[in-house]
């Protein structure tokens, strides 16, 4: 069974998960921003293996620490879409613009596209394109488990913002309505930052998505 454990990275706090099949211990890492002593402290204490670099978006909160995290540990990037390669080679300048420890451009070892899976030990995703908040972004679902990671494009209460570059309200809005509500209500999300929430909870109550 897949199992995670949530841990907020930088000055953002970031959602960055450990996500590992309890049978094998191998272990991912979904969105790594930085604050890498602190997950690599979690994953010696969760005696996991870390195997695998997940990415939802290539925003700096969320793709920071991956070129050095890759390197120093010899793991595969695994997204976002290509879409968000813009974002990728804008990794310095974003760490600039925010004042971030300096973040190194990557080259993602396979891209991901809507229908895509990616698995960790024994545990399976799907991978669905959710553009909007960038055009690249993309979420992974447990339905074994009833969770999705997904990144800047849901929060509880909220939605991604779309003010950056190629940002797009009603992609963000069809990604929501079209491919995160069909996973089902009783679905818990893991969002980019702030506390987790059901689909269930948020077509009815967020402002910015309820009664859809
Ligand atoms: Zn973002
Ligand atoms: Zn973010």
């Amino acid at each position: 069974m897949l199992r995670y454990e949530t841990i907020p990275v930088t000055a953002f706090q970031q959602n960055c998960s450990i996500v590992w099949c309890d049978e094998t211990r191998k272990a991912a890492v979904v969105d790594p921003g930085g604050d890498l002593d602190l997950l690599l402290d979690a994953v010696r204490r969760l005696g996991v293996t870390l195997e695998q670099i997940w990415l939802t978006h290539a925003h700096i909160d969320h793709a920071g620490g991956t070129a050095e995290l890759a390197k120093k540990l010899g793991l595969p990037i695994i997204g976002p879409h290509p879409a968000d390669q813009f974002w990728i080679d804008g990794l310095p300048e974003q760490g600039r613009r925010f004042g971030l420890p300096h973040a190194d451009p990557f080259t993602p070892t396979r891209w991901l596209h809507d229908g895509d899976t990616v698995s960790v030990g024994h545990c399976t995703l799907q991978v669905r394109h959710c553009p909007g908040h960038t055009p690249g972004h993309v979420v992974f679902h447990s339905s074994e488990i009833h969770r999705a990671f997904v990144g800047d494009v849901l929060f509880a209460g909220s939605i991604g913002r779309t003010d950056f570059p190629q940002g797009n309200h009603g992609d963000l809005i069809r990604s929501i309505t079209e491919r995160l509500w069909p996973m089902g209500d009783d679905t818990v999300f893991i969002p980019g930052h702030g506390p987790e929430s059901t689909f269930g909870r948020e077509r009815k109550t967020n402002p910015f998505v309820g009664g859809t």
